[in-house]
């Protein structure tokens, strides 16, 4: 004999106007984490794929004008992976999802990407469920914002401003970006110019508000090793 089914429930899985969100799922989540040179950005960013990887779950490393020069993510502390430079004319969506399943995105250096780019962010996260965690930079030497910056402010579900202690020379916390050509602080210029080489007269120091604002540099020479482009 046939057993009767019931008509008023099914299976768990089964989707009802109820349960238009599959038991489980969750939103994916578009976060920025922005501040200013030296504050750890790269080695958070390092830190975060680490936890999600060894969750077992897949992810791809994307960064922009790293301080190594090549297509990694790199720490001041020494901590390093392979990431895929993301020319300006890379499709991240098309990218993306070109790869058999990816569950989240870690991109260094995204106040360089271009706007577009940001959109196509944004696609990923809400078109393909890959959480997309975005680090970088929120203001350039003239502390007006990069316009890929302003578009994750913008868009993202969750801004979170990062203060690891960078200190201006007189001490309080550091928070805008300096150019520096030729021992004074530059107002004019282009936006993104490779600094802190052997053959570039350009350096960058991070300031307080007030000295980045006076243009008040303090005795300190240069800090080493700092391959920041702005
Ligand atoms: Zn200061």
């Amino acid at each position: 004999m046939e057993q009767a089914k019931p008509l008023s429930w099914g299976p768990v899985t089964e989707s009802s106007a109820l349960s238009a969100v599959p038991s489980g799922a969750r939103d994916a989540v578009l976060k920025f984490y922005f501040g200013p040179m030296d504050c750890g950005k790269s080695t958070l960013a390092l830190q975060m794929n680490y936890n999600h990887g060894r969750q077992g779950r897949r992810g791809l490393m994307f960064t922009k004008h790293d301080r190594s020069g090549g297509p990694k993510i790199t720490s001041r502390i020494g901590l390093g992976l392979e990431a895929i430079e993301v020319e300006d004319s890379l499709d991240l969506v098309r990218l993306v999802t070109a790869h058999d399943r990816i569950d989240y995105l870690i991109c260094d250096e995204a106040c360089f990407y271009t706007v577009e780019q940001i959109e196509q962010l944004a696609d990923l996260v809400d078109e393909y469920g890959i959480d997309v965690y975005a680090f970088g930079l929120a203001s350039d030497f003239r502390s007006v914002m990069f316009p890929a910056a302003q578009r994750l402010f913008e868009l993202a579900d969750e801004v979170c401003r990062l203060q690891v202690e960078v200190l201006c020379w007189c001490g309080r916390p550091g928070q805008l970006n300096a150019r520096v050509v030729g021992g004074v602080l530059a107002r004019t210029g282009e936006q993104v110019v490779i600094g802190d080489t052997d053959a570039s007269p350009v350096r960058y120091q991070v300031l307080c508000r007030r000295h980045h604002r006076s243009g008040e540099l303090g005795e300190g020479t240069p800090q080493p090793g700092s391959h920041q482009p702005l």
